[in-house]
Protein backbone atom coordinates (compact mmCIF):
# COMPACT_ATOMS: atom_id res chain seq x y z
CA UNK A 1 0.00 0.00 0.00
CA UNK A 2 1.56 3.30 -0.61
CA UNK A 3 2.05 5.85 2.09
CA UNK A 4 -1.07 7.87 3.62
CA UNK A 5 -0.47 11.90 2.76
CA UNK A 6 1.91 13.54 5.59
CA UNK A 7 -1.75 15.98 6.03
CA UNK A 8 -2.80 13.43 7.91
CA UNK A 9 -0.70 13.89 10.67
CA UNK A 10 -2.01 17.14 11.53
CA UNK A 11 -5.47 16.06 11.70
CA UNK A 12 -7.02 15.39 15.16
CA UNK A 13 -10.33 13.56 16.30
CA UNK A 14 -13.76 14.37 18.65
CA UNK A 15 -12.83 11.88 21.58
CA UNK A 16 -16.48 11.90 22.54
CA UNK A 17 -16.96 9.63 19.21
CA UNK A 18 -14.22 7.16 20.21
CA UNK A 19 -16.35 6.68 23.90
CA UNK A 20 -19.67 6.89 21.80
CA UNK A 21 -17.76 3.57 20.46
CA UNK A 22 -16.96 2.38 23.17
CA UNK A 23 -20.00 2.80 25.36
CA UNK A 24 -21.72 1.13 22.72
CA UNK A 25 -19.45 -1.93 23.16
CA UNK A 26 -19.93 -2.05 27.22
CA UNK A 27 -23.84 -1.94 25.88
CA UNK A 28 -23.71 -4.75 23.67
CA UNK A 29 -22.04 -7.04 26.16
CA UNK A 30 -25.18 -6.43 28.81
CA UNK A 31 -23.44 -3.27 30.56
CA UNK A 32 -25.62 -0.59 31.91
CA UNK A 33 -24.29 2.50 31.06
CA UNK A 34 -25.24 6.24 32.10
CA UNK A 35 -23.90 8.14 28.91
CA UNK A 36 -22.74 11.79 30.12
CA UNK A 37 -19.95 12.17 27.21
CA UNK A 38 -22.41 12.80 24.53
CA UNK A 39 -22.92 16.37 22.88
CA UNK A 40 -26.23 16.19 21.49
CA UNK A 41 -29.49 16.98 23.13
CA UNK A 42 -31.24 13.33 24.19
CA UNK A 43 -34.97 15.02 22.88
CA UNK A 44 -36.34 14.19 19.45
CA UNK A 45 -36.67 16.55 16.46
CA UNK A 46 -39.88 18.29 17.20
CA UNK A 47 -42.55 16.90 15.19
CA UNK A 48 -43.54 19.64 13.09
CA UNK A 49 -40.19 19.75 12.23
CA UNK A 50 -40.26 15.80 11.60
CA UNK A 51 -43.26 16.40 9.63
CA UNK A 52 -41.73 18.97 7.04
CA UNK A 53 -39.13 17.19 6.07
CA UNK A 54 -41.17 14.06 5.24
CA UNK A 55 -43.10 16.27 3.52
CA UNK A 56 -40.52 18.27 1.64
CA UNK A 57 -39.09 14.12 0.65
CA UNK A 58 -43.11 13.62 -0.90
CA UNK A 59 -42.77 16.79 -2.33
CA UNK A 60 -39.42 16.18 -4.70
CA UNK A 61 -37.24 18.33 -2.83
CA UNK A 62 -34.69 15.72 -3.62
CA UNK A 63 -32.66 17.55 -6.26
CA UNK A 64 -29.37 19.65 -6.06
CA UNK A 65 -29.77 23.04 -4.26
CA UNK A 66 -27.81 26.14 -4.61
CA UNK A 67 -24.35 25.61 -2.69
CA UNK A 68 -25.40 28.45 -0.34
CA UNK A 69 -28.63 27.07 0.38
CA UNK A 70 -32.13 27.22 -0.94
CA UNK A 71 -33.44 31.04 -0.63
CA UNK A 72 -36.26 30.71 2.44
CA UNK A 73 -34.05 29.39 4.39
CA UNK A 74 -31.10 31.98 3.93
CA UNK A 75 -34.00 34.83 4.13
CA UNK A 76 -35.84 32.48 7.51
CA UNK A 77 -32.13 32.72 8.40
CA UNK A 78 -31.32 36.06 7.78
CA UNK A 79 -34.47 37.20 9.80
CA UNK A 80 -34.50 34.96 13.00
CA UNK A 81 -30.87 34.63 13.59
CA UNK A 82 -30.39 39.06 13.01
CA UNK A 83 -33.42 39.14 15.31
CA UNK A 84 -31.75 37.80 17.89
CA UNK A 85 -28.62 39.40 18.14
CA UNK A 86 -29.76 42.89 16.80
CA UNK A 87 -28.70 42.93 13.36
CA UNK A 88 -30.40 43.83 10.03
CA UNK A 89 -28.75 40.68 8.00
CA UNK A 90 -29.22 40.41 4.34
CA UNK A 91 -29.54 36.65 2.81
CA UNK A 92 -26.53 37.03 0.77
CA UNK A 93 -24.45 37.22 4.18
CA UNK A 94 -25.34 33.47 5.05
CA UNK A 95 -24.30 30.05 4.07
CA UNK A 96 -26.05 27.06 4.70
CA UNK A 97 -23.67 23.67 5.39
CA UNK A 98 -24.49 20.04 6.48
CA UNK A 99 -23.87 20.78 10.38
CA UNK A 100 -22.05 23.79 11.70
CA UNK A 101 -19.00 22.24 11.43
CA UNK A 102 -17.79 22.91 8.03
CA UNK A 103 -18.51 26.46 8.93
CA UNK A 104 -14.76 26.18 10.94
CA UNK A 105 -12.89 24.85 8.58
CA UNK A 106 -14.41 26.60 5.86
CA UNK A 107 -13.89 30.10 7.46
CA UNK A 108 -10.28 29.01 8.25
CA UNK A 109 -9.66 28.53 4.28
CA UNK A 110 -11.55 31.50 2.94
CA UNK A 111 -10.13 33.97 5.71
CA UNK A 112 -6.59 32.69 6.80
CA UNK A 113 -2.97 31.52 5.16
CA UNK A 114 -0.79 29.34 5.67
CA UNK A 115 1.47 30.20 8.57
CA UNK A 116 -0.68 32.68 9.76
CA UNK A 117 -1.66 32.70 13.31
CA UNK A 118 -4.89 31.58 15.12
CA UNK A 119 -5.94 32.15 18.34
CA UNK A 120 -8.20 29.87 19.77
CA UNK A 121 -9.64 28.85 23.42
CA UNK A 122 -8.58 25.45 25.22
CA UNK A 123 -9.73 24.17 26.87
CA UNK A 124 -12.12 24.24 23.76
CA UNK A 125 -13.83 22.06 21.05
CA UNK A 126 -11.47 20.11 19.92
CA UNK A 127 -12.06 20.31 16.03
CA UNK A 128 -10.88 23.80 16.50
CA UNK A 129 -7.08 23.08 16.55
CA UNK A 130 -7.34 20.14 14.50
CA UNK A 131 -8.88 22.37 11.53
CA UNK A 132 -6.57 25.22 11.82
CA UNK A 133 -3.69 22.85 11.47
CA UNK A 134 -5.44 21.19 8.25
CA UNK A 135 -5.92 24.68 7.47
CA UNK A 136 -1.46 25.58 7.74
CA UNK A 137 -2.12 27.93 9.97
CA UNK A 138 -0.99 27.87 13.30
CA UNK A 139 -2.51 27.25 16.46
CA UNK A 140 -2.85 29.58 19.62
CA UNK A 141 -4.11 28.73 22.36
CA UNK A 142 -5.72 30.92 25.26
CA UNK A 143 -6.27 29.25 28.56
CA UNK A 144 -9.49 29.40 30.55
CA UNK A 145 -8.63 29.31 33.89
CA UNK A 146 -10.90 27.96 36.61
CA UNK A 147 -10.53 31.07 39.07
CA UNK A 148 -12.02 33.20 36.00
CA UNK A 149 -14.79 31.03 35.74
CA UNK A 150 -13.56 29.73 32.50
CA UNK A 151 -14.34 33.26 30.94
CA UNK A 152 -11.40 34.60 28.46
CA UNK A 153 -9.31 37.02 29.71
CA UNK A 154 -8.59 39.73 27.65
CA UNK A 155 -5.38 40.66 29.37
CA UNK A 156 -4.20 36.85 28.15
CA UNK A 157 -5.65 37.32 24.86
CA UNK A 158 -3.81 40.31 24.51
CA UNK A 159 -0.59 38.63 24.92
CA UNK A 160 -1.05 36.38 22.65
CA UNK A 161 -1.54 38.31 19.38
CA UNK A 162 1.34 39.18 17.14
CA UNK A 163 1.72 40.37 13.88
CA UNK A 164 0.77 36.96 12.20
CA UNK A 165 -2.54 36.62 14.24
CA UNK A 166 -5.08 36.74 11.49
CA UNK A 167 -8.04 35.17 12.94
CA UNK A 168 -9.93 34.66 16.97
CA UNK A 169 -12.39 31.99 17.36
CA UNK A 170 -14.38 32.32 20.39
CA UNK A 171 -17.45 30.15 21.67
CA UNK A 172 -20.16 31.23 23.71
CA UNK A 173 -22.23 29.79 25.50
CA UNK A 174 -18.89 27.61 25.51
CA UNK A 175 -18.00 23.63 25.33
CA UNK A 176 -17.12 22.28 27.51
CA UNK A 177 -17.19 24.64 30.10
CA UNK A 178 -20.93 25.99 30.09
CA UNK A 179 -19.31 29.67 29.97
CA UNK A 180 -21.31 32.52 28.72
CA UNK A 181 -19.11 35.61 27.98
CA UNK A 182 -20.81 38.46 29.02
CA UNK A 183 -21.23 42.07 27.29
CA UNK A 184 -17.53 43.20 29.28
CA UNK A 185 -15.26 40.61 27.92
CA UNK A 186 -16.81 40.79 24.10
CA UNK A 187 -16.32 44.43 24.12
CA UNK A 188 -12.82 44.20 25.12
CA UNK A 189 -12.09 41.33 22.94
CA UNK A 190 -13.76 43.46 20.16
CA UNK A 191 -11.54 46.13 20.76
CA UNK A 192 -8.45 44.02 20.26
CA UNK A 193 -9.94 42.88 17.05
CA UNK A 194 -10.20 46.03 15.78
CA UNK A 195 -7.01 47.25 16.77
CA UNK A 196 -4.81 44.18 15.28
CA UNK A 197 -7.94 43.67 12.25
CA UNK A 198 -8.50 40.44 13.17
CA UNK A 199 -11.22 38.30 11.81
CA UNK A 200 -13.30 36.51 14.11
CA UNK A 201 -15.28 33.20 14.19
CA UNK A 202 -17.84 33.57 16.66
CA UNK A 203 -19.25 30.23 17.37
CA UNK A 204 -22.41 30.29 18.69
CA UNK A 205 -23.86 26.99 18.04
CA UNK A 206 -25.55 27.20 21.91
CA UNK A 207 -26.43 30.43 21.67
CA UNK A 208 -30.14 29.66 22.40
CA UNK A 209 -29.41 27.74 25.39
CA UNK A 210 -28.32 30.18 27.99
CA UNK A 211 -30.03 29.85 31.74
CA UNK A 212 -29.78 33.52 33.82
CA UNK A 213 -29.07 35.90 31.56
CA UNK A 214 -29.32 37.23 27.59
CA UNK A 215 -27.26 35.72 24.92
CA UNK A 216 -25.20 38.39 23.54
CA UNK A 217 -23.12 38.02 20.10
CA UNK A 218 -19.65 39.99 19.13
CA UNK A 219 -21.02 40.43 15.89
CA UNK A 220 -23.39 42.98 17.35
CA UNK A 221 -20.91 45.63 18.56
CA UNK A 222 -19.84 48.27 16.90
CA UNK A 223 -16.94 47.56 13.81
CA UNK A 224 -17.32 43.88 14.69
CA UNK A 225 -20.08 42.74 11.69
CA UNK A 226 -17.41 42.76 8.66
CA UNK A 227 -15.10 41.29 10.49
CA UNK A 228 -17.36 38.09 12.31
CA UNK A 229 -18.27 34.86 10.71
CA UNK A 230 -21.07 33.25 13.22
CA UNK A 231 -21.56 29.93 13.32
CA UNK A 232 -24.90 28.36 14.16
CA UNK A 233 -27.44 25.95 13.21
CA UNK A 234 -30.08 23.53 14.45
CA UNK A 235 -28.09 20.93 15.58
CA UNK A 236 -28.64 21.97 19.21
CA UNK A 237 -30.97 24.35 19.33
CA UNK A 238 -33.85 22.11 17.42
CA UNK A 239 -32.17 18.59 18.32
CA UNK A 240 -31.11 17.51 14.82
CA UNK A 241 -27.94 16.52 15.11
CA UNK A 242 -28.22 13.73 12.77
CA UNK A 243 -29.78 15.93 9.82
CA UNK A 244 -26.86 17.68 9.62
CA UNK A 245 -27.97 21.14 8.48
CA UNK A 246 -25.83 24.40 10.18
CA UNK A 247 -24.91 27.68 8.48
CA UNK A 248 -22.61 30.83 9.05
CA UNK A 249 -23.55 34.76 8.33
CA UNK A 250 -20.16 36.64 7.09
CA UNK A 251 -19.28 39.42 5.04
CA UNK A 252 -20.82 38.96 1.36
CA UNK A 253 -17.08 37.87 -0.21
CA UNK A 254 -16.47 35.52 2.42
CA UNK A 255 -19.92 34.38 1.83
CA UNK A 256 -19.01 34.10 -1.56
CA UNK A 257 -15.93 32.08 -0.97
CA UNK A 258 -17.38 29.62 1.64
CA UNK A 259 -20.01 28.92 -0.84
CA UNK A 260 -17.58 28.31 -3.14
CA UNK A 261 -15.75 25.88 -0.82
CA UNK A 262 -19.49 24.01 -0.25
CA UNK A 263 -19.49 23.44 -4.50
CA UNK A 264 -16.02 22.15 -4.36
CA UNK A 265 -16.43 19.66 -1.43
CA UNK A 266 -20.29 18.90 -1.18
CA UNK A 267 -22.15 20.82 -3.74
CA UNK A 268 -24.83 21.19 -1.49
CA UNK A 269 -26.70 20.42 1.94
CA UNK A 270 -29.55 18.10 1.64
CA UNK A 271 -32.21 19.97 0.08
CA UNK A 272 -35.35 18.41 2.34
CA UNK A 273 -33.55 19.03 5.04
CA UNK A 274 -33.41 22.48 4.51
CA UNK A 275 -36.98 22.70 3.91
CA UNK A 276 -37.45 20.84 7.50
CA UNK A 277 -35.14 24.00 8.79
CA UNK A 278 -37.53 26.59 7.32
CA UNK A 279 -40.01 24.36 9.36
CA UNK A 280 -38.19 25.17 12.64
CA UNK A 281 -37.45 28.28 12.45
CA UNK A 282 -40.95 29.56 11.26
CA UNK A 283 -42.76 27.50 13.36
CA UNK A 284 -43.52 27.60 17.06
CA UNK A 285 -40.57 27.97 19.22
CA UNK A 286 -42.34 26.30 22.31
CA UNK A 287 -40.14 23.39 21.77
CA UNK A 288 -37.22 25.43 22.27
CA UNK A 289 -38.54 26.86 25.36
CA UNK A 290 -39.30 23.51 26.71
CA UNK A 291 -36.17 22.16 26.52
CA UNK A 292 -33.58 24.90 27.29
CA UNK A 293 -36.19 25.23 30.93
CA UNK A 294 -35.69 21.58 31.38
CA UNK A 295 -31.73 21.71 30.56
CA UNK A 296 -31.93 24.15 33.42
CA UNK A 297 -33.46 22.52 35.77
CA UNK A 298 -30.89 19.27 35.44
CA UNK A 299 -28.13 22.04 35.78
CA UNK A 300 -29.21 22.60 39.21
CA UNK A 301 -29.96 18.96 40.19
CA UNK A 302 -26.84 18.21 38.68
CA UNK A 303 -23.92 20.67 40.38
CA UNK A 304 -25.78 20.27 43.33
CA UNK A 305 -25.68 16.27 43.35
CA UNK A 306 -22.33 16.44 42.06
CA UNK A 307 -20.99 18.62 44.65
CA UNK A 308 -21.72 16.59 47.09
CA UNK A 309 -19.17 13.92 45.08
CA UNK A 310 -16.29 13.62 47.64
CA UNK A 311 -13.16 15.43 45.53
CA UNK A 312 -15.53 17.06 43.18
CA UNK A 313 -16.55 20.83 42.95
CA UNK A 314 -18.14 22.11 40.22
CA UNK A 315 -19.49 26.23 39.40
CA UNK A 316 -22.93 26.85 38.28
CA UNK A 317 -22.59 27.13 34.31
CA UNK A 318 -24.83 30.20 32.77
CA UNK A 319 -25.07 27.70 28.90
CA UNK A 320 -24.73 24.85 26.99
CA UNK A 321 -25.57 21.76 28.43
CA UNK A 322 -22.36 21.09 30.38
CA UNK A 323 -20.45 21.31 33.37
CA UNK A 324 -16.60 20.77 34.21
CA UNK A 325 -15.97 19.96 37.70
CA UNK A 326 -12.55 20.04 38.96
CA UNK A 327 -12.07 16.63 39.82
CA UNK A 328 -8.08 17.00 41.01
CA UNK A 329 -8.86 15.70 45.11
CA UNK A 330 -11.84 12.89 43.60
CA UNK A 331 -8.92 11.75 41.18
CA UNK A 332 -6.61 11.42 44.75
CA UNK A 333 -9.43 9.21 46.09
CA UNK A 334 -9.84 6.82 43.88
CA UNK A 335 -6.01 6.67 42.95
CA UNK A 336 -6.00 7.98 39.01
CA UNK A 337 -3.27 9.79 37.98
CA UNK A 338 -5.29 11.96 35.84
CA UNK A 339 -8.53 13.00 34.68
CA UNK A 340 -8.08 10.74 31.87
CA UNK A 341 -7.42 7.23 33.64
CA UNK A 342 -10.26 8.61 36.15
CA UNK A 343 -12.55 8.70 33.29
CA UNK A 344 -11.79 5.65 31.34
CA UNK A 345 -12.06 3.71 35.05
CA UNK A 346 -15.35 5.42 36.03
CA UNK A 347 -16.63 4.20 32.50
CA UNK A 348 -15.40 0.17 33.01
CA UNK A 349 -15.58 0.30 36.52
CA UNK A 350 -18.83 2.50 37.60
CA UNK A 351 -20.44 2.68 33.74
CA UNK A 352 -20.83 6.40 34.12
CA UNK A 353 -19.18 7.57 30.53
CA UNK A 354 -17.88 11.49 30.92
CA UNK A 355 -15.05 13.34 28.90
CA UNK A 356 -11.57 13.84 30.34
CA UNK A 357 -10.31 17.54 29.96
CA UNK A 358 -7.42 15.91 27.66
CA UNK A 359 -10.49 15.18 25.16
CA UNK A 360 -10.70 19.57 24.63
CA UNK A 361 -6.88 20.28 24.30
CA UNK A 362 -3.64 20.43 25.62
CA UNK A 363 -3.48 21.34 29.34
CA UNK A 364 -1.84 24.41 29.74
CA UNK A 365 1.70 23.92 30.71
CA UNK A 366 1.14 25.34 34.30
CA UNK A 367 -2.11 23.83 34.92
CA UNK A 368 -1.90 21.35 38.02
CA UNK A 369 -5.97 20.71 38.33
CA UNK A 370 -7.92 18.08 37.13
CA UNK A 371 -11.23 18.22 34.88
CA UNK A 372 -13.63 15.89 33.41
CA UNK A 373 -16.84 17.03 30.95
CA UNK A 374 -20.35 15.89 32.26
CA UNK A 375 -23.49 16.65 29.48
CA UNK A 376 -26.60 16.74 31.08
CA UNK A 377 -28.87 15.88 28.08
CA UNK A 378 -29.60 12.58 29.88
CA UNK A 379 -33.20 12.47 31.95
CA UNK A 380 -32.89 13.61 35.71
CA UNK A 381 -33.72 10.04 36.81
CA UNK A 382 -30.22 8.86 34.48
CA UNK A 383 -28.42 12.07 36.12
CA UNK A 384 -29.28 11.11 39.78
CA UNK A 385 -28.90 7.73 38.93
CA UNK A 386 -25.39 7.95 37.61
CA UNK A 387 -24.04 10.49 39.63
CA UNK A 388 -25.21 8.33 42.78
CA UNK A 389 -23.42 5.57 41.04
CA UNK A 390 -20.12 8.08 40.66
CA UNK A 391 -20.04 8.93 44.18
CA UNK A 392 -20.06 5.31 45.20
CA UNK A 393 -17.27 4.44 43.49
CA UNK A 394 -15.36 7.74 44.69
CA UNK A 395 -16.02 7.01 48.32
CA UNK A 396 -15.39 3.50 47.78
CA UNK A 397 -11.69 4.61 46.77
CA UNK A 398 -12.58 3.11 42.96
CA UNK A 399 -14.44 0.19 43.77
CA UNK A 400 -17.80 -1.14 43.47
N1 LIG B 1 -19.26 23.93 17.68
C1 LIG B 1 -19.34 23.40 18.91
C2 LIG B 1 -18.76 24.15 20.07
C3 LIG B 1 -19.95 22.15 19.11
O1 LIG B 1 -20.02 21.64 20.34
C4 LIG B 1 -20.48 21.47 17.99
C5 LIG B 1 -21.15 20.11 18.13
N2 LIG B 1 -20.67 19.27 19.10
C6 LIG B 1 -20.37 22.06 16.73
C7 LIG B 1 -19.75 23.29 16.62
C8 LIG B 1 -20.83 21.36 15.48
O2 LIG B 1 -22.20 21.27 15.33
P1 LIG B 1 -22.86 20.42 14.15
O3 LIG B 1 -23.26 19.10 14.72
O4 LIG B 1 -24.04 21.25 13.71
O5 LIG B 1 -21.88 20.26 13.05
Amino acid sequence: MPARATRMNAVGTETAFEVLAQVKRLEAAGRKVYNFAIGEPDFDTPEPIKQAGIAAIRDNYTHYSPSAGIAPLREAIARHAGQMRGLSLSPDEVVVTPGAKPIIYYTLLACVDPGDEVIYPNPGFPIYESAIRLAGAVPVPVYLREERGFAFDPEELAARITDRTRLLILNSPHNPTGGVLGPDVLSEVARLAIEHDLWVLSDEIYSRIVFDRPFSSIASLPGMRERTVILDGFSKTYAMTGWRLGYGIMPVPIAEAVARLVTNVESCTATFTQMAGVAALEGSQEPVRQMVAEFAARRDLVVGLLNEVPGVRVGVPAGAFYVFPNVTEACRLVGAPDARTFASRLLEEAGVAVLARTAFGTPAPDEDQQYVRISYAASREQLREGILRMRQWVERGGRL
